[in-house]
């Protein structure tokens, strides 16, 4: 052959062994000796891997690595964490039906669920996520699903999900839990009674803050197929070298989870004891008001938490802006802390009696912990404060 087609035709050599790590198949699709197999492939979503879209062994390792953590029976990675979730809402709800949604929710599960209303003509009510009766009493003849979040943002809010989950299913409707604050590591939705867990795979589970990712996992393998066929069609799916990333920040999941925790644990104490600061909002401080349903339902608190400055606004401005270890930016579950100023930032479009109700004030700061040393975290943190 001449090197024009000698350039394009490079053989992939087929180790005899097997790799320690999960190749990454960089590559939009396979080819194939024979079109019936091709033809599977485009079909289903455990079929042969035809096209990266549809499906490809390096996502389909960090979607099974993640379904075998969480204790499902199929995942979908999606390009995001809203990816997944928006793949999980479109997939399974129709015009017409009705969502029962917790309160404190992400900002993108919020304004999605906003947009489904709209636009889409589903109904939408919200539940502080704390009583199975106020669940009970939202449900109607056009419930189709139940979504919360296992440790909400920024207040440290959890969901008592066994409680809400037999409510929700007693009346068959679907229970979806956003466990990316928890990671399976200290909670696993499924056993609680979750038919599908969400993450954005962007914090916690790849953990470096160099991916954007998501994952749906899904108890029951019917209710995958039909939500692979929609994410499939918008597009949704996840990137092979996103996935390969999220992967190798998996492995060390277990180890950053106990730093991360250990950590705030540490922080979380010395900010209560601080002057300078009003309150703390962790579920492992006893007087959290999810302090109790967290003890029966996480095995770790996380390594995210919020605290109130006495000063208000003002003095959460000056605060953010005199950290010099710590860093002001979006995203959380790094190897890195960082502390966002919700009021000014993510929740912004609130107004005061929004905030209020979404448990935050103008001196309040949300902080990622990361691995660093906490001495050297306290000691930046001790200098920015008043
Ligand atoms: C970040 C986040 C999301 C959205 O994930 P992306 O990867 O940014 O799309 C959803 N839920 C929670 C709880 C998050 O923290």
């Amino acid at each position: 052959m001449r090197p024009e087609t000698r350039l394009v035709h490079t053989r992939t050599p087929r180790p005899a062994g097997t790799p320690l790590t999960v190749p990454l198949y960089q590559t939009s699709g396979f080819s194939f000796d024979d079109l019936e197999t091709f033809a599977d492939g485009m079909g289903r979503p455990d079929g042969a891997f035809a096209y990266t879209r549809m499906g490809n062994p390096t996502v389909r390792a960090l979607e099974d690595a993640v379904a075998d953590l969480e204790g499902g029976a199929a995942g979908l990675a999606a390009a995001s964490g809203m990816g997944a979730i928006g793949s999980v809402l479109h997939g399974v709800l129709r015009t017409g039906d009705h969502v029962v949604a917790q309160r404190d929710l992400y900002g993108g599960a919020h304004a999605l669920l906003r947009d489904l209303a709209e636009r889409w003509g589903v109904t939408v009510t919200r539940v502080s996520g704390h009583d199975p009766d106020e669940l009970r009493a939202a449900l109607g003849p056009r419930t189709r699903l139940l979504y919360l979040e296992t440790i909400a943002n920024p207040t440290g809010h959890v969901s008592d999900l066994a409680a809400l989950a037999a409510a929700a299913r007693e009346a068959g409707v679907l229970v979806v839990v956003d466990n990316t604050f928890a990671t399976p590591l200290l909670c696993r939705p499924v056993e609680h009674g979750a038919d599908v867990v969400v993450h954005s795979t962007t914090k916690y589970l790849a953990g470096h803050s160099d991916v954007i990712g998501g994952v749906a996992v899904f108890a029951d393998a019917a209710l995958h197929r039909e939500v692979w066929e929609h994410a499939v069609e918008y597009g949704a799916t996840a990137d092979p070298f996103a996935a390969w990333l999220t992967l190798r920040g998996l492995r060390t999941l277990s180890l950053r989870m106990r730093a991360h925790c250990a950590n705030a644990e540490v922080l979380v104490h010395r900010l209560a004891a601080h002057p300078a600061v009003a309150a703390v909002h962790w579920p492992g401080l006893p007087d959290h008001p999810s302090h109790e349903v967290a003890g029966r339902l996480l095995s770790g608190c996380g390594g995210t938490f919020s605290f109130d400055l006495v000063g208000g606004r003002a003095a959460g401005e000056a605060f953010v802006g005199a950290l010099r270890l710590v860093k002001l930016a979006p995203s959380l579950g790094g190897t890195e802390t960082l502390v966002l100023h919700p009021a000014s930032t993510s929740h912004r479009r609130l107004d005061e009696a929004e905030l209020r109700a979404a448990g935050i004030a103008g001196g309040t700061i949300r902080l990622s912990a990361g691995v660093e040393h906490v001495d050297d975290l306290w000691d930046d943190l001790v200098n920015a404060l008043p």
